[in-house]
């Protein structure tokens, strides 16, 4: 593919990798690519580099290195929790979202189908939750309660700690999908009084397929993946170890960057959606205004689709997206925002804009110049201009 100027705002879905994430890694590919489990030195020495990325992904979450378990992405972390909980306890009811990511969506679901209860917990119009449904939905069956730390399509924040304390009194084990946080939100694992925590290494500008579960020590566990004896007997694997260090380096960045996210991307994010909101008519934001992640908007565009604003967008280079990346190309209108009340109209008609520290403000100008052109080209063609109130 020809390199190209890309204007991206599609950082929820994933992240470039960070340049010195790409160094730290390069070694364990050309020169030391041993197995961590072999008896010579040319492999086992890899544990220290393993323990050392251990340990800085263990300093993101203000964790202990050994309550954390390399998987390959966030999805499995989230399986796993979920599996486990259910395989220790002995229960059968869960306690979920109705907004939740499809990897714990789809694992619960086909749960349902196979007879194990689940309770899909409602959200307020502005995508929150009210932590107090968790506690009139716990039960003496309850084997988990799982909520997302952050929302990957609106970027509304959870009340965790909040939960974290309802189902410490209650005695039932809690799981929190955290995949969209690091570097955005401080992430303290004892503060929020979780016993799983997942993460994924892509969203913090490392690469695709390596992730982690934190799992509270002493807290019951059965492993998902079986076989070997890698991860201290809890992840089954020969560990991968390149993306290991990357994600190391990676927590290591994305905790230096959190005041730069908290500020500047955050700015950027409110002078992208500012200058759409004001600029553009028949327009609202989703998701509360003030509990969100610093880089997400997500924004209704009434009476056209998103994939055609999309399409017309992608010409310019702009990479954004309709809802979550991994429910791109199915037909139906996100399950998020229908759970917040928008019609199946107003959902396929929104657009989500993710920023990262990479950001600059000469993407927001790019996409503020266009935008407005875009939006009223496609507003004269679409057949839904037919319901436009200035048509009526
Ligand atoms: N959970 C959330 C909230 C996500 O946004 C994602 C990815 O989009 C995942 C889980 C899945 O992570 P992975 O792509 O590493 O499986």
């Amino acid at each position: 593919m020809e390199e190209r100027r890309v204007y991206y705002f599609d950082n929820n879905a994933t992240t470039a990798v960070a340049p010195e994430v790409f160094e730290a890694m390069k070694p364990y590919f050309q020169t030391e690519w041993g197995n961590p489990s072999s008896a010579y030195f040319f492999g086992h020495h890899l544990s220290g580099a393993i323990q050392e990325a251990r340990e800085k992904v263990a300093a993101l979450i203000h964790s202990e290195p050994r309550e954390v378990v390399f998987t390959s992405c966030g999805t499995e972390s989230d399986n796993t929790a979920v599996f486990s909980a259910l395989e220790t306890t002995g229960k059968r009811h869960l306690i979920t979202s109705a907004v939740e990511h499809s990897a714990i969506m789809n694992q619960t679901q086909f749960l349902k189908r196979k007879g194990y209860d689940v309770t899909y917990l409602p959200v307020n119009p502005d995508g929150t939750l009210d932590p107090s449904q968790v506690a009139a939905a716990i039960r003496p069956d309850t084997a988990l309660v799982s909520l997302m730390y952050a929302n990957n399509e609106t970027g509304v924040i959870f009340p965790i700690e909040e939960v974290g304390k309802i189902c410490r009194k209650a005695g039932v084990l809690f799981h929190t999908d955290a995949v969209q946080t690091p570097g955005k939100l401080e992430i303290d694992v004892q503060k929020l009084g979780v016993d799983f925590l997942s993460l994924s290494a892509h969203k913090l500008h490392a690469p695709k397929g390596i992730g982690l579960l934190y799992i509270k020590h002493r807290t019951p566990f059965q492993p998902y993946v079986m076989g070997g004896h890698q991860e201290n007997k809890r992840r089954a694997g020969t560990e991968n170890v390149p993306y290991i260090v990357g994600f190391g380096k990676a927590a290591e960045l994305s905790l230096a960057s959190i005041k730069e996210e908290k500020t500047r991307v955050k700015e950027l994010r409110d002078r992208l959606e500012q200058g759409i909101l004001s600029a553009i008519p028949y327009t609202h934001l989703n998701g509360n205004k003030d509990l969100r992640l610093p880089n997400t908007s997500n924004i209704t565009f009434s009476y056209i689709e998103a994939e055609a604003i999309l399409m017309l967008l992608d010409q310019l280079a702009v990479c954004a997206s309709s809802g979550s990346a991994c429910t791109t190309g199915s037909l139906g209108a996100s399950h998020v925002l229908n759970a917040m009340g928008l019609s199946p109209m107003e959902a396929r008609g929104s657009v989500r804009f993710s920023l990262s520290r990479y950001t600059t403000a000469e993407d927001v100008d790019h996409v503020l110049k266009h935008l407005p052109g875009i939006i009223a080209r496609l507003r004269t063609m679409s057949p839904l201009n037919e319901m436009h109130p200035d048509n009526v």
